[in-house]
């Protein structure tokens, strides 16, 4: 089998186990199939010659690959990989039935002869990069899954490409498969780092050909608590203080222009992403972000500013705003001293002659998460396009470079 088929038979087979992960869970993982596709992995990564392998509580798979360097070569980083083994659920069948598309040749592909769905080159003009390529697509009724999939099936074929040529050096790695990103980077946040010890670590989860991301968002999650006082309408006058108008004033007192829909490229937000409410309690969820930590910092700080106005402003109301931190910029992670993981990355690509498009993330990955922890965590592309929707489709050729990427990179390492 060439790389592409190898890669094609390990995507296919791990789409087939379903793991979308469910939001409203308690646990970690949150679907059982996330258990399947865990225990498939461990033995698999094994038989490709990773040791210490372990399945955690969380469904978490880690395992080590023990350098194979000449003969007095010096040390070289320990470097990880970490993919997810989710998908994302969008409302969407949570079962995934790809087809592919041989030797595309332009024009709408039609994903689902019997329900007439389509993706149509009007919509997704995008897909004409790709004539003359085998294209993954699903059956119209899911994602595709290529979210994570794919970059799943490249780290465990690159395992496979240095398995049967041992005449390629590599220095140590960490191989890691992560549950429930999609629900909040929960399988990343529940990782035992001290099983993990890597110099720094890549994930592979973002979209098309060439794109390279080591600037995301600063992400906090909030909540404001209202408890306001009821009374009979007969009676309420001076009394009542309603907690839903309370919410209204704090919305107001947001800057409208630094909305999600206001805002592009490095400019950060407050998302009002929900609002719940009566007369006696209402909660807002907020959602913070921005690549900027100072400027981050100061959208949280203005938040307890509003807290206060509305405290001072609604003395019989009670207030409570929760701050969490999410994950950060993997950017606010390197340093001279580590930059080289960003720069491995780059001269991969380079060297393989990978158009890059170095984007600023509107979003975080696991690595923006490990990143706040020690370990910096750069991120590269699939090859996949379309994350999150039906229209989601795999180009061989890209899923192939993707895979190249992940081998130099390797490469680039052993001979650092
Ligand atoms: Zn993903």
């Amino acid at each position: 089998m060439n790389l592409q088929e190898k890669l094609l038979e390990r995507f296919l087979r791990y789409v087939s186990v379903t793991t979308q992960s469910k939001p409203e869970s308690k646990v970690i993982p949150s679907t059982p199939g996330q258990w399947d596709l865990a225990r498939m992995l461990a033995k698999e990564i094994e038989e490709l010659g990773a040791v210490d392998v372990t399945v955690d509580e969380h469904a978490v798979v880690i395992g080590r690959l023990p350098a194979r360097l000449p003969e007095g070569h010096g040390p070289v980083p320990t470097v990880g990989w970490v993919t997810h083994m989710d998908t994302v659920d969008v409302g969407l069948c949570p079962d995934i039935h790809p087809r592919v598309i041989r030797n595309y040749q332009g024009g709408d592909i039609c994903q689902n002869e019997e329900k007439q769905i389509y993706i149509r080159v009007a919509e997704h003009p995008e897909i004409l990069k790709y004539i003359g390529q085998d294209i993954v697509v699903s059956d119209g009724t899911s994602v595709l899954g290529a979210d994570d999939k794919a970059a799943v099936a490249n780290v465990v074929t690159a395992l496979e490409v240095l398995r049967e040529h041992p005449e390629l050096p590599h220095g140590e790695m960490y191989i890691c498969f992560v549950p429930d990103e999609e629900i909040g980077l929960c399988g990343a946040k529940s990782m035992d780092l001290s099983r993990f010890p890597v110099d720094f670590a890549y994930t592979i989860d973002c979209c098309a050909q060439g794109e390279l991301v080591y600037q995301t968002f600063n992400a906090a999650s909030g909540w404001l608590e209202i408890t306001g006082v009821t009374a009979h309408p007969m009676s309420s006058k001076n009394n009542t203080v309603n907690p839903i108008l309370i919410a209204v004033d704090f919305i107001n007192l947001l800057d409208r222009g630094e909305t999600p829909e206001h805002t592009e490229k490095t400019e950060g937000y407050i998302w009002v992403q929900g609002i719940q409410g009566n007369q006696a309690t209402t909660t807002v969820k907020l959602n913070i972000r921005d690549h900027n930590r100072e400027k981050f910092l100061a959208k949280k700080e203005y938040l307890q500013a509003c807290t206060e106005m509305m405290r001072k402003r609604h003395p019989k109301a009670k207030l409570k705003l929760t701050l969490k931190d999410d994950y950060g910029n993997i950017n606010d992670a390197i340093t001279p001293e580590n930059r080289k993981c960003v720069d491995y990355l780059f001269q991969a690509m380079n060297e393989l002659g990978i158009e890059i498009h170095d984007i600023a993330m509107r979003g975080g990955t696991d690595g923006s998460f490990l990143s706040t922890r020690g370990i910096p965590t750069p991120n590269y592309f699939t090859g996949a396009e379309n994350f999150h929707s039906r229209c989601e489709f795999l180009p061989l050729g890209a899923m192939e470079n993707s895979c190249r990427t992940t081998l130099k990179l390797i490469d680039l390492i052993a001979n650092s």
